[in-house]
């Protein structure tokens, strides 16, 4: 795939290459290849059941690998798994915390899984950030569906990974948490972390994403920047695009 203009000296930090995944007979994704480099926000978007969850559970290394090859940050998750996994993090659409670990105690955990020295001030900040911090005592199966998102989003922000993966992750989040996530993801590219951003909410992937994939059936129907998706199917919006690209394709009911 032809890097994007202007960003050529940015290392590619995640490439997927022919990934091919299946639940018994059913194909859920179908020799899918992309890559993403430091910095850049990856929107990836589809129809229910086009894949996108299979893919990110496919690059964190929860779905085990069938076919092709993931490499995070120069390793390859097949051979160096551990090392590969250390450089990314993965924050589930509903993600689960220990029941028994307080919230303050899932950073702690996060830090030294990721071997994160001084994590102290940093947590606090990050507590402070995603309103948790008079949560911090509250066990996991305390915590509100939002609360969870928002601690999940936390450890991957203290973890300082080179690729995050971020699926639906404002579901469930109040306005305000909204607005902090949002700060969160725009700071992290900033920073240099790659960024892929799998959601139904359009607004969010038109204001955040530098490129957009959009799936359909496991593959990509569509890769490259929004104002290249216009110009190829006339000016619209990105909803409009969307729905001629993946026209009839839903599982949905
Ligand atoms: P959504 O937008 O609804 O979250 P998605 O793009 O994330 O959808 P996936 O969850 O990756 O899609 O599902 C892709 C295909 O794989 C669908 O046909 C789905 O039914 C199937 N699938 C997903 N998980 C499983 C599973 N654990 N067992 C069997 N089939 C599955």
């Amino acid at each position: 795939m032809a890097e994007p203009e202007g960003t050529a000296a940015r290392p590619t930090v995640l490439r997927v290459s022919e990934l091919t995944r299946s639940y018994g007979a059913q194909r859920a994704v179908d020799r899918l290849s992309f890559s993403v480099q430091a910095g850049e926000v990856l929107g990836l978007l589809g129809p229910n059941g086009a894949g996108k969850t299979t893919t990110l559970r496919s690059i964190a290394g929860v779905l085990p690998l069938q076919e092709g090859a993931i490499e995070v940050a120069g390793r390859d998750l097949a051979r160096e798994e551990v090392e590969a996994k250390r450089r990314l993090a993965w924050v589930p659409d509903d993600p689960r915390p220990f029941e028994a670990l307080t919230v303050a105690e899932h950073l702690e955990f996060t830090a030294s899984l990721y071997g994160v020295g001084d994590h102290r001030d940093r947590g606090r900040e990050l507590l402070e950030r995603f309103e948790l911090a008079e949560r911090a005592s509250a066990l996991g199966s305390e915590l509100s569906r939002g609360m969870r998102q928002k601690l999940a989003i936390a450890q991957a922000w203290l973890a300082d990974p080179a690729v995050v993966l971020l699926d639906e992750p404002l579901a469930g989040l109040d306005p305000r948490g909204i607005r902090g996530a949002r700060d969160a993801i725009r700071d992290l590219a900033a920073q240099g972390t790659a960024v892929v951003l799998s959601s139904h909410q359009l607004d969010l992937v038109e204001a955040m994403a530098d490129r957009l994939l959009v799936l359909s059936s496991g593959r990509a129907v569509f890769s490259g920047t929004l104002e290249e998706l216009r110009a190829a199917r006339g000016a619209a919006s990105l909803e409009e695009v969307f729905l001629a690209l993946t026209d009839g394709e839903s599982e949905a009911p």
